[in-house]
């Protein structure tokens, strides 16, 4: 197992800056997934790890040792793309063989290796099949097992999901991790998706413009995103001018926005009258007909199976999403009552 430590990274195109001195540090068998929107480096990112694009400055350390310097094919990594990249003329065992005959890998073992990894990726069958006839969800497991059979230090993959479809995408999420587990492999996948990038990442890292904005696991980023475009990229979420009116010592503080007065927790130092931007998510609110709470209308309401997704408008002109499960339909035009557990409020900015 290997860890991959980045410094200072960076990488110009011209004038242009794709990636600017970003710092990670992946621990030994550690997943983790660059996050983004188009255009924020993140394949860039991957490709100088991969050492398929050179860099500008900084350092690319795989268990201390500096690879900058070190050609692609000798710092042993497997990679896994978004249109699959397999050899259309070969067979799937073509395909796999192929990495391995160039390392000169004696024919005994090279067969037993092909067959312990056609096995994990449950292709077993499928051995003598051309790409072509093989489903692109089938293809991309091929792609997958040729990037494993030459046992490599580091497995990097990029936006690997990208065409299929959306069942099959969330079916190879667990798929990819839980090999991805069993073999124990330091892991970079690169995502714009961030659902994949949550389900299947120890951690993830948050970039724009070449930067990191954030980098956490799952949990850290998705409730307490550090600013509002990461907390926006990674899921809907409500936004609340509030006041701070009381200090109650020990981190705690009285606030009140548009959803009403809310006693909360903030490791921020926060001053009495203090203009605040209180964040929470739609599924942090809870909706009853009746009871305690602040008045709404409901706008408009969309079911997708699972779930309800509500937008509502409160007396005083504020429009909020909300999000539940279905037991009860809360319909266009009604009153209710929304109310919101303390602890899931947190505070996203401060000053005015
Ligand atoms: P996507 O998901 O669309 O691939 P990304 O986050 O992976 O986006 P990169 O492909 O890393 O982004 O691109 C980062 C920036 O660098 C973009 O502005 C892109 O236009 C630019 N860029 C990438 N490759 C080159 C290149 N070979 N020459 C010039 N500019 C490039």
């Amino acid at each position: 197992m290997t860890e991959v430590s980045i410094e200072r990274l960076t990488k110009d195109y011209g004038s242009s800056r794709a990636v600017d001195g970003i710092s990670i540090r992946i621990a030994e068998g550690e997943f983790v997934s660059l996050l983004g929107p188009s255009g924020c480096g993140k394949t860039t990112t991957l490709k100088m790890i991969a050492g398929f694009e050179d860099v500008s400055s900084g350092a690319i350390r795989f268990d201390g040792k500096d690879v900058v310097h070190v050609p692609a094919e000798k710092r042993d990594i497997g990679m896994v793309f978004q249109n699959y990249a397999l050899f259309p003329h070969m067979t799937v065992a073509g395909n796999l063989a192929f990495g391995l005959e160039m390392r000169k890998v004696p024919k005994a073992e090279m067969r037993d290796r092909i067959a312990k990894v056609l096995d994990m990726v449950q292709l077993s069958n499928h051995a003598d099949r051309y790409p072509r006839q093989l489903s692109g969800g089938q293809q991309q497991r091929v792609a997958l097992a040729r990037a494993l059979v030459i046992e490599p230090k580091i497995l990097l993959l990029d936006e690997p999901l990208a065409n299929l479809d959306a069942k099959l995408r969330e079916e190879m999420r667990v798929f990819i991790r839980d090999i991805q587990r069993r073999v124990g492999i330091t892991t970079v996948y690169v995502t714009h998706d961030q659902a994949e990038a949550m389900t299947m990442s120890d951690r993830v890292v948050v970039m724009f413009g070449g930067r990191i904005a954030q980098c956490g696991s799952p949990s850290d980023i998705y409730e307490r995103p550090a600013s509002t475009e990461v907390a926006k990229f990674v899921g809907q979420v409500n936004l609340l001018p509030a006041t701070v009116e009381t200090v109650a010592g020990d981190g705690r503080y009285g606030v009140k926005s548009a959803l009403g007065p809310a006693e909360i927790a903030c490791e921020r130092t926060l001053r009495q009258g203090e203009t605040i931007t209180l964040a929470v998510r739609p599924e942090g609110i809870e909706i009853a007909t009746s009871g305690e709470g602040t008045a709404a209308t409901v706008l408009s309401s969309y079911y997708s199976g699972s779930l309800m997704d509500y937008r509502l408008k409160l007396d005083g002109g504020t429009e909020i999403d909300v999000q539940t499960f279905p037991r009860h339909r809360f319909s266009d035009g009604e009153q209710v009552k929304l109310s919101v557990p303390a602890d899931r409020y947190w505070v996203l900015e401060i000053g005015a």
